[in-house]
């Protein structure tokens, strides 16, 4: 892996070169492992320990086939399916690819008793496979996370609609926490010339997802003076849907659980911040009973920030603990846009808020290539910043997962794959210059990070 790695840090290289090293037999990635799939039954979610379950392993290097690319990663990110994998919840990921080996003969090299996982990369080609005509070795590269087959008439308006769709490294095996990852070649794009590899590797599966969620006509569709209320607004999706309103003249109402996180979201430019610990939110009395009493407090109190406006927008991921509220909180007509249920799926709701008032909920996931690609460009542009945090190195893969498990991130948390260091990567100095206060504005000093994912297992 040395000569791969001489090769993209010596910025003369060509395609050539690329073409001319030696692909190694093997090699390293985050792994779950098929034989542990149940080795956190019967506890909690929140105990059990995603450090435990995700391996540093040797895994045979796949051939790339037509229309897919192997890729030297040189960093990736921790997403929150990284949390579902490696926790085997809903149920572990081996199902999908076992479902996906079974699928076509081109698949079956999916199904094995590992999965490695990573939804982002950063990174360069290394091979091409048949049929690829835009993408050469040597390029600069990010990934998004659709993999689509698309033989299906379904996907050709929408490749999300594809029967055939799966998120890669999650739903697919090859994924980016490792030194090589397998991809279509229809999910590259090129990194952001003003970013470290770490920067560049963080934002493709949420801020793509945000962008279909919140601006995409697949989406809500925000438009200029709508208010737009995020959960969760420094945390993963929430920080790019923040941003993602702000650049787009929407004003966004952003829900946090700190005031660090709360200094954060008004450091890009939020002017209205609910503290949900500090206003104590209970919106079940119990297990089973929604408190309609606390919808109405929490609606008051963003009628009271926007000057008696609800929210045209609700960008919903939390689920079961927040969905009832939101649904009250829309404005008449407003949408409801969900994308997950971290605390639950299975969600409760007054029915009579929504029609009587004509509110939609829509679903939305991930986002197809055109908008992942228009997500990326506004990231290249320099209009949308990465919110990397931290930065941890492989090794470490299962104590930045666990951080974001146990939700003692902010931001996004990045991981070094071939990148040695740190800082690497950068092309266009002059426009990181002029973005640097805005990129490096998550970021956290590296002892706070450290005691954040001490490891006490
Ligand atoms: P994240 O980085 O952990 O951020 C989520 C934020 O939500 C947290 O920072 C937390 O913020 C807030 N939150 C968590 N539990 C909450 C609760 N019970 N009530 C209110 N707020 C809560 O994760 P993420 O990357 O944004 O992902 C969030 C969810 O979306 C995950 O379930 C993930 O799997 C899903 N997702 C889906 C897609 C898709 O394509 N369908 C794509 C990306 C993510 P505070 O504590 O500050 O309030």
């Amino acid at each position: 892996m040395d000569s791969v790695v001489a090769a993209v840090l010596d910025e003369s290289t060509t395609s050539a070169t690329f073409l001319s090293l030696t692909v190694p037999e093997t090699y390293q990635g985050a792994v779950v492992l098929k034989e542990e799939a149940g080795l956190f039954e019967g506890l909690d979610t929140r105990d059990k320990d995603p450090a435990k379950a995700l391996h540093l392993r040797d895994v045979p290097t796949p051939v790339p086939g037509p229309g897919e690319a192997l890729v030297a990663v040189m960093a990736s990110s921790i997403n929150y399916n990284t949390v579902w994998s490696s926790i085997f919840e809903p149920l572990p990921t081996f199902a999908f690819l076992e479902r996906y080996g079974r699928s076509r003969p081109s698949a079956s090299r999916h199904d094995q008793p590992y999965h490695v996982l990573g939804s982002d990369l950063s990174g360069v080609v290394l091979r091409a496979g048949p049929g690829v005509q835009r993408w050469r070795p040597g390029d600069r590269v990010v990934a998004h996370c659709l993999s689509a087959e698309l033989e299906s008439a379904d996907g050709h308006d929408d490749t999300m609609l594809d029967p055939d769709q799966r998120i890669w490294g999650y739903e697919t095996n090859y994924g980016g926490l490792a030194e090589l990852a397998l991809v279509k070649a229809n999910q590259l794009m090129p990194k952001p010339a003003h970013l470290t590899w770490e920067e560049a590797a963080c934002s493709g599966l949420v801020n793509s997802t945000a962008y279909r969620q919140v601006v995409s006509r697949n989406g809500a569709r925000m438009k200029q003076g709508d208010t737009v209320l995020i959960w969760g607004a420094a945390g993963g999706l929430g920080s790019y849907a923040t941003q993602l309103a702000l650049n787009g003249g929407a004003i966004p109402v952003c829900v946090v659980s700190d005031e660090h996180k709360a200094d954060l979201v008004r450091s890009m430019g939020a002017e209205l911040v609910i503290n949900r610990a500090e206003e104590g939110y209970r919106f079940w009395k119990d297990a089973d009973t929604p408190d309609p009493r606390e919808w109405k407090r929490f609606g008051a109190h963003i009628r009271e920030l926007t000057g008696g406006d609800d929210p045209d927008i609700v960008v919903e991921h939390p689920g079961r603990e927040t969905f009832g509220a939101s649904v009250y909180v829309a404005r008449r007509g407003g949408t409801v846009v969900t994308c997950a249920s971290t605390s639950g799926y299975r969600h409760d709701f007054d029915n009579r808020y929504l029609w009587t008032s004509l509110k939609r909920v829509v679903g939305t996931h991930f986002a197809n290539y055109r908008e992942a690609w228009e997500a990326n460009r506004l990231i290249a542009k320099g209009l949308i910043h990465p919110a990397l945090s931290v930065v941890h190195p492989l090794v470490d893969v299962g104590a930045a997962t666990r951080a974001v498990h146990r939700n003692q991130h902010s931001g996004k948390v990045g991981v070094l794959c071939l990148a040695p260091r740190e800082g690497l990567g950068v092309e266009d100095v002059a426009l990181r210059e002029r973005h640097l206060e805005a990129i490096n504005r998550f970021r956290v000093p590296p002892q706070e990070a450290a005691a954040a994912t001490g490891d006490d297992s």
